[in-house]
C-alpha cells in the first residue's frame, strides 16, 4: 500500500467515524445500535435534574449524562423537540420521572418500538403516595375528586398525627383500586425531594450502569456509594434540625412539590397549591388562610419554590410579619446553577439555613 493510498484510507475512515459520531450526538437522526455510539461510551439521558445529577454522579468521567430539559426551563411545560427523541432514541439508558407530566414520553417509546432505549423510571423505583390536598389549599380547577374521599383535612388534625400510617394508607389506595386510579388520585412523582429516596435512586440508577457497561462497573458503583454517603449525611442533618426544631408547620406561599420531604421526616405544612398545579394566582380565601396560620403559630418564615415569583408568599410575609425565603425543590437548575456545578446535595444543603430559620423559636 502506497502512503497515498493508506492516507486515503484513513481519510475514509475518519469521514465515517465522524458521520456515526454525528448521528451519536443526535444530528443526524440516525436509529442504530443503540451501544455503539460515541466511541462505545456508556450513553445516558435524563429529563430532569434530579435524575441527571444522580446518574452524573455515578458516572463520573466515565460516561456520558445528558438532561433534556434546558437550565432555567420550566418542568411543567417542557415538550420534546426532535433533537430531544433522536437523542432518547440512540441513548442506552433513559431516565423519566413517570406520572402526569411524563405522559408524552409514553407515546414516544411506543412509536420506536424495538429501538427504544432501556428505562429507568424514578416513581417505580421507591414507593409513591399520592397527591395531597390539605387543609387551605387551593385545588386546581376541575380538579374536585380529593373532596369526595375525604382527603380534605377540614379539622386541621388528620394531618398532625400518625404521618407514616396516613402515607402508608395513601400507598395502599394509590395501588389496590388500579381501575378506579387514573380518576381517584395521582401518584405524586417528585419523589426526588426526599434525601432518602434519592440515595435510592442514585444505587438503583448505578446498579443500571453497572450492568450496562461492566467494565466501568467498579467506578459507577464507588462513585455512586461516594454520592449516597453525601445523601445520608445530608439525610441525618436534617433530621437534625428537625429533632431540635419547633414542630411548627412549613408555610409555602407556593405549589408544594414536597410531599416526600415532609413525609421523611414528619413535618407538617401548609401551601398555597398542591405539588404540581399549574395554578399561578392564589384566591384571597387561600392567602387569607396561610396568614391566619402565619399568624396563629408564629411562623417565623413563609417559603417559596424555585421559578417562582414569589408574590403569594411576599405578600404573606408583609401581613403577617414573617420572612420570605426559597426553598429548591430541584426540578431544574438555571444556567448559572449548573454552570456553578451545583448539584442535589448542594441545593439541598443550601435549603437548611432557610429550614432552621421556620422551625426555630423567637425565644432562643
Ligand atoms: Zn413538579
Amino acid at each position: 500500500m502506497t502512503d497515498k493510498m493508506k492516507r486515503t484510507v484513513l481519510a475514509a475512515c475518519l469521514a465515517l467515524f465522524l458521520a456515526v459520531s454525528a448521528a451519536g450526538c443526535g444530528g443526524a437522526g440516525q436509529g442504530g445500535s443503540n451501544a455503539e455510539d460515541t466511541e462505545g461510551r456508556l450513553q445516558i439521558v435524563a429529563t430532569v435534574f434530579p435524575c441527571y445529577d444522580f446518574a452524573r454522579q455515578a458516572a463520573g468521567d466515565a460516561a456520558d449524562v445528558r438532561m433534556l430539559l434546558r437550565p432555567g426551563e420550566e418542568i411543567h411545560s417542557y415538550e420534546p423537540t426532535p433533537a430531544d427523541i433522536r437523542s432518547i432514541q440512540n441513548c442506552d439508558l433513559f431516565l423519566y420521572v413517570g406520572g402526569e407530566n411524563d405522559e408524552w414520553v409514553e407515546g414516544i417509546l411506543e412509536n420506536m418500538g424495538e429501538d427504544a432505549p432501556e428505562t429507568l423510571v424514578l416513581t417505580e423505583e421507591v414507593e409513591t403516595v399520592e397527591e395531597e390536598i390539605i387543609e387551605g389549599m387551593q385545588e386546581e380547577r376541575g380538579h374536585d375528586h380529593e373532596h369526595e374521599d375525604g382527603h380534605e383535612h377540614e379539622d386541621g388534625h388528620d394531618h398532625e398525627d400518625g404521618h407514616e400510617h396516613e402515607a402508608e394508607h395513601d400507598h395502599e389506595e394509590s395501588h389496590g383500586g388500579d381501575s378506579s386510579e387514573a380518576e381517584h388520585a395521582e401518584a405524586d412523582e417528585h419523589v426526588w425531594t426526599s434525601p432518602l429516596n434519592a440515595a435510592q435512586l442514585t444505587d438503583r440508577i448505578a446498579a443500571r450502569m453497572e450492568a450496562l457497561d461492566p467494565a466501568h462497573a467498579q467506578t459507577y458503583r464507588a462513585n455512586a456509594d461516594a454520592y449516597i454517603g453525601e445523601l445520608l449525611a445530608l439525610d441525618a442533618e436534617i433530621e437534625g434540625i428537625v429533632e431540635r426544631g419547633t414542630g411548627k408547620p412549613l408555610i409555602f406561599g407556593d405549589r408544594f412539590p414536597l410531599r416526600y420531604f415532609a413525609e421523611r421526616y414528619g413535618l407538617r405544612y401548609y401551601a398555597a397549591f398542591p405539588g404540581c398545579s399549574a395554578e399561578a394566582e392564589a384566591s384571597a380565601k387561600t392567602i387569607a388562610f396561610l396568614i391566619e396560620k402565619v399568624r396563629e403559630e408564629e411562623i417565623p418564615v413563609v417559603f417559596s419554590i424555585e421559578f417562582s415569583n414569589g408574590n403569594i408568599a411576599r405578600s404573606i410575609c408583609e401581613s403577617a410579619g414573617a420572612e420570605h425565603r426559597m426553598f429548591h425543590s430541584c426540578h431544574n437548575v438555571t444556567s448559572r446553577e449548573m454552570e456553578a456545578g451545583e448539584t442535589y446535595v448542594s441545593l439541598m444543603r443550601a435549603n437548611l439555613e432557610g429550614l432552621r430559620a421556620a422551625l426555630e423559636s423567637g425565644e432562643e
